[in-house]
């Protein structure tokens, strides 16, 4: 329902909490964050509402300065601690907003080629069909590209990796998201109002649009795969 991608100079946990409380006016009925921290990704989520993150984040923090966060409105699977986001699979973590529409299929897929789910979600498969591309020696954004390619329905989605400690890659399509830029650092949100404390300076992707991003900035690509430039505007919002 909600999403937010950091990568930053400082340390994200309290960043991307904060930016998911200005995210809460869609409603959501769990939440979580993932963070990479020397090359370590690790994750902390909570059912129900921000404060139980919070909380947990104070008896087990979470340290790193580039991080994804989610809040949850539950379409597929239940409210609860395993189906809610980010979703991990060996080296990958992803948030999604939306819903995959072929997800059976690829979960089938996925199953017959040895993989097991931790969830019931529809997200799930995103992160471990990635996985499988990257066990098939694909590299991160490869494997994130061919995922996206292979996805049906509506998606805002935000991955973060393993050993990566400077890429976020985003997704879009039929589910808002906006890249925000700062001062060598660089923020995905699926609403440019949880990143106005952060920045007013917004790239709005089109769908089908995909973006590898780094401190150094992003790079966008249109649904052809192409390169495609985006503005970056002005977006002044009560921070
Ligand atoms: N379909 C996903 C799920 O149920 C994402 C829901 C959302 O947009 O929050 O986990």
């Amino acid at each position: 329902c909600g999403i937010i991608g950091v990568l930053g100079h400082h340390e994200v946990a309290p960043l991307l909490v904060e930016a998911l409380k200005r995210l809460e006016y869609r409603g959501y009925d769990s939440a979580g964050i993932a963070t990479v921290e020397n090359g370590v990704l690790d994750r902390r989520r909570a059912v129900g509402k921000l404060v139980n993150l919070s909380d947990l984040l104070v008896h087990e923090p979470l340290a790193g300065k580039a991080g994804i966060g989610h809040t949850r409105w539950a379409t597929h699977g239940a409210p609860t601690v395993g189906n809610a986001h980010p979703h991990k699979a060996g080296p990958v973590c992803v948030v999604h907003n939306g819903i995959i529409e072929n997800f059976q299929e690829l979960r089938r897929e996925l199953s017959d080629a040895g993989y097991r789910f931790d969830s019931e979600t529809d997200t799930e498969t995103i992160a471990l069909l990635t996985q499988s591309y990257m066990d098939g020696g694909m590299d991160a954004i490869t494997a994130a590209k061919s995922t996206i390619g292979r996805l049906e329905g509506a998606f805002g989605l935000c991955f973060l990796f393993e050993g990566q400690g400077d890429l976020l890659i985003a997704a879009r399509k039929g589910s808002p998201l906006a890249i925000g830029h700062g001062d060598g650092e660089m923020f995905i949100g699926s609403d440019a109002i949880a990143l106005a404390p952060m920045t007013d300076q917004i790239t709005y992707l089109e769908d089908g649009d995909h973006a590898i991003v780094t401190r150094a900035g992003a790079k966008i690509f249109g649904s052809d795969g192409a390169p495609v430039s985006r503005p970056i505007k002005t977006v002044h919002l009560d921070a």
